[in-house]
């Protein structure tokens, strides 16, 4: 059974000594294995995982490797288990850990910083100057689960304490592994500034990121709240997230779409979700003089971009890379009051030993998927109804 030394357990969460786990090999091909449970270390906890959804950068890494990092290189042929995304119930508490207590029902964050850089002491833990440094003789104490670290598509993992983010019993599983998500734009709106209410936003591409944006966006206050896409059925969802208008790409000029919607004005910020090659010069013309853009998606290649046009009009670019300054916190606070439903972008679960149809149905979007979720225990595959 499973007791190492100085780590806390109880009997009413026995814990094995080995788990189910996905690991990526080559390329593409994730194989379901079996690892040794892992053991937290100072200032970490055991999470089971009962819930993780699948992100379109999981299925970059498994494909393509980058933004992962395991042992400073690619991640394949390393005994890695990606996926990030992950809620569940903390199991074993490690030396020195009171702030949680077993049975506690969590949702995580995805960077611990290393804690000792000047990004971490700036709460900037997301671009950590340690990032992946936890290999071989060296441990920063750097973790991002899925992306530097083993991550989610497994029984149990380790936390940092500080990316652990305590969650309602009437949240569902499902529903708190979006929390991340959320957390997400709502990092993008804090570095634009974060006061938003009256002012106007464009949400570019309404992807999970840009959906959610959507709807913090608007529970931040601003107005109005505009999406574009090139999909209608996911223009629909973020009109239900709180979008006050959208725009179809596909059938106007998404720039002066805008203007006409915000009465011939640009408006004061966009965020960019698509990674869309032209998304930066169309953001840059989206918003009015003086105003903001955040950048969340990472785009496949690099793009010209129109500097003269960013300096004449005094416009601000801003790179955001996940969810720092425990913006995760701020999302889960909105969404335990209910005041967006988050679930509406979650569309499928399927049982953990699923998880290759679960990646096809994410990556193909099979019958209109967006978030699929895998849990690892007692669950059939069902579909959502997306009314
Ligand atoms: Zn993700
Ligand atoms: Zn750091």
């Amino acid at each position: 059974m499973y007791s190492p030394v100085g780590v806390k357990t109880s009997p009413d969460f026995p814990i094995p000594d080995k788990m189910k786990a996905w690991v990526l090999g080559n390329p593409g091909e994730l194989k379901l294995t079996e690892k040794p449970v892992p053991v937290p270390k100072r200032a970490e906890v055991l999470v089971r995982i009962d819930a993780v959804a699948i992100c379109a950068t999981d299925l970059e890494i498994i494909d393509h490797g980058p933004p992962s990092s395991i042992q400073g290189g690619m991640p394949f042929n390393k005994n890695f288990t990606p996926g990030h995304e992950y809620m569940g119930t903390v199991v074993a508490l490690g030396p020195g850990v009171d702030e949680y207590k077993i049975g506690q029902r969590i949702t995580v964050e995805i960077h611990a910083g290393c804690g000792q850089c000047r990004r971490c002491r700036e709460g900037m833990y997301t671009s950590c100057h340690n990032y992946g440094l936890n290999y071989g003789d060296v441990d920063k104490g750097h973790r991002a689960n899925g992306f530097t670290t083993d991550g989610g598509f497994c029984e149990y993992q380790v936390n940092n304490i500080n990316t652990l983010v305590a969650i309602p019993d009437a949240m569902s599983d499902e529903e708190a592994t979006l929390v991340v998500t959320a957390g997400t734009a709502m990092y993008g709106l804090t570095e634009l500034g974060g006061l938003v209410a009256g002012e106007s936003v464009v949400v570019t591409g309404p992807g999970p990121i840009g959906l959610l944006g959507v709807a913090v966006a608007k529970a931040l206050g601003a107005q109005p709240v505009i999406l574009t896409g090139t999909r209608d059925n996911r223009l629909r969802i973020g009109k239900e997230l709180g979008a006050d208008y959208v725009v179809n790409v596909r059938n106007e000029n998404a720039v002066e779409a805008v203007k006409k919607l915000n009465g011939g004005k640009g408006v004061d910020y966009v965020v960019e979700c698509s990674g869309a090659p032209n998304a930066v010069n169309e953001a840059i013309r989206m918003v009015n003089r003086g105003g903001k853009v955040c950048l969340a998606a990472f785009p496949h290649a690099e793009t010209p971009v129109d500097v003269a046009h960013i300096v004449r009009n005094n416009i601000y670019l801003y790179g955001i890379r996940g969810e720092g300054k425990s913006a995760t916190h701020r999302a889960e606070a909105f969404m335990s009051q209910k005041r967006f439903d988050a679930t509406k972008i979650h569309t499928h679960t399927f049982p953990l030993d699923d998880l290759p149809t679960a990646i096809r149905y994410a990556k193909e979007r099979i019958e209109d998927a967006i978030k699929v979720v895998v849990k690892a225990k007692g669950v059939a595959a069902h579909r959502v109804a997306a009314e």
